[in-house]
């Protein structure tokens, strides 16, 4: 899913269900993607400069940039979240419970809304199986199904019944 939403379904996530770290908890929900892009465009930039792209009329998206799919993957793996929760246990002799599970939240959003696109979702990369998915989130027809959804989420979190008494106890 697109990176707002991700930020703003995770913080309406952790306010609903109370979670202490709400901070970690909002953060690592974007993690998994600015884990990927950010080596994806170093290395693009690098393999640009130094010649390695295919000539454009040659190759299609996927031959030019088939690292990003790779950088993609191993952000989405459950293994990578596995792997993060255990050395965090060592490092910090507690469970990172928020930050994984903003960045749980992150994979479980990303699991069907990424059909048909070079990152199909291997949950237990690099072990497989891809899951297919229902739609890719950049389907105009569900990014305003979400952005409604997102925007009748937040009116109730500011107006909803709490408000008008906070409102009252404010003045
Ligand atoms: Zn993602």
């Amino acid at each position: 899913m697109d990176f707002f939403s991700h930020a703003l379904w995770a913080f309406f996530v952790a306010r609903s269900a109370k979670v202490k770290d709400w901070k970690q908890f909002i953060l690592f929900s974007v993690v998994p993607d600015v884990a990927f892009a950010l080596p994806s465009v170093l290395v693009g930039l690098f393999w640009a400069i130094s010649d390695r792209l295919v000539p454009w009329e040659a190759a299609s998206f996927a031959a030019n940039f088939w690292w990003v799919s790779v950088f993609y993957h191993v952000a989405h793996s459950l293994l990578t979240l596995a792997a993060f929760v255990l050395v965090a246990r060592i490092a910090f002799g507690a469970f990172p419970w928020a930050a994984a599970g903003g960045w749980f939240l992150h994979l479980a959003m990303d699991l069907f809304t990424h059909k048909d696109s070079m990152t199909v979702p291997m949950p237990l990369y690099p072990f497989g199986p891809e899951v297919a998915g229902f739609v890719h989130w950049s389907e105009p027809w569900f990014l305003v199904v979400d952005w409604l959804l997102l925007a009748a989420v937040y009116a109730v979190l500011i107006f909803g019944p709490g408000f008008f008494s906070r409102a009252r106890r404010a003045s």
